[in-house]
């Protein structure tokens, strides 16, 4: 289900809740280029050593301003306490996120050195707000935890929505909302690379913000619209097909939620008024997307040499599959 690949660009990240992170074993590097002074007690009050740039650290216990840590010196390693601001870049932001693709964690901000990879899988916290297409992360390892930074981008200006309201799918019950199902209205064995759907208004709605790629009409689509988007490093499209009508050019921008156009049955809609709605990873200048395959499952399909995600993922994580 999820990507391989390491992202080597920023990598695309959905935003959660607040959490509250395991700090102890984690691995860090003190943030900044100078050294830091660490302390005999919680206190901060003696001053016990110095912290290098360089030094590879262990939190060993995470409460209050000054947290025990371990670090490397001449003669071994040594055990002092260090305030929490020089190992973490915002003492207050905890949110729970997850990715769209395993990524590179680098030690520290200048994204000199690698310090390992975090897994979408993870379960990660992100320990700042994105700053110039980075962001402080504690993920786990087999030893315990790494705090470093990863490239990261978020979706807030491509936040993904249904393109309707009030939507069902027409023909699955499944709360895949017809996604690789077969489709008994369809000859042949044929499985579904989008969803269809229909909603009280039929008013149909840019499922994110983008810049439609193209419209038109042909005999199986109707009248469609297609519209440019981008996920992290990603170009994605918007598919949006069998429109009674749609009130939007090539070349317009939409943001999230913009009215495009109305449901109808224009084309081959052989389950009745519904919207087609497929997300896919290239444009099909022609409105040709093909609607069904022989058989798949999973959030993604290739077929054709195009790659069809699913919708539901795809507006779920606010990140490809
Ligand atoms: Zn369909």
């Amino acid at each position: 289900m999820f990507a391989s690949t390491l992202s080597t660009f920023a990598v695309t990240v959905s935003v959660g809740d607040d959490g509250t992170a395991n700090f102890t074993n984690a691995k860090f590097y003190i943030l900044g280029s100078s050294n830091v002074t660490t302390y005999t007690s919680s206190s901060g009050t003696t001053v016990s050593g110095s912290i290098y740039p360089n030094d590879l650290c262990t939190v060993l216990s995470a409460t209050g301003t000054y947290w025990k840590v371990s670090y490397p010196t001449s003669n071994g390693s040594k055990t002092a306490y260090c305030n929490k601001s020089n190992i973490l870049n915002n003492t207050s932001y905890c949110k729970r996120i997850s990715m769209g693709e395993n990524t590179t964690v680098y030690t520290k901000s200048d994204m000199s050195t690698h310090f390992g990879t975090v897994y979408t899988t993870d379960t990660i916290y992100m320990l700042s707000p994105i700053s110039s297409g980075k962001a402080q992360i504690i993920y786990p390892t087999s030893g315990g935890y790494k705090i470093g930074w990863i490239y990261a981008a978020t979706t807030s200006s491509s936040t993904w929505r249904y393109p309707m309201d009030n939507y069902y799918c027409t023909w699955s019950s499944s709360t895949n909302l017809s996604w690789g199902n077969y489709n008994s209205n369809s000859s042949g064995r044929n499985y579904h690379v989008g969803i269809d759907i229909y909603g009280t208004s039929g008013k149909v709605y840019a499922a994110a913000t983008g810049t439609v790629a193209a419209v038109g009409f042909n005999s199986s689509n109707g009248n469609y619209v297609v519209v440019e988007h981008r996920i992290g490093s990603s170009t994605v499209y918007s598919f949006y097909a069998h429109l009674s009508s749609y009130s939007v050019s090539k070349g317009n921008s939409v943001s999230a939620g913009q009215q495009i156009g109305v449901a109808g049955k224009t084309g081959s809609a052989a389950t009745g008024v519904h919207l087609h709605f497929a997300i896919i990873d290239s444009l099909n200048s022609d409105g040709g997307y093909y609607g069904y395959v022989t058989s798949f499952s999973g959030n993604k399909v290739t077929y054709s040499g195009r790659t069809f995600y699913n919708p539901n993922y795809v507006i779920s994580y606010n990140a490809l599959p």
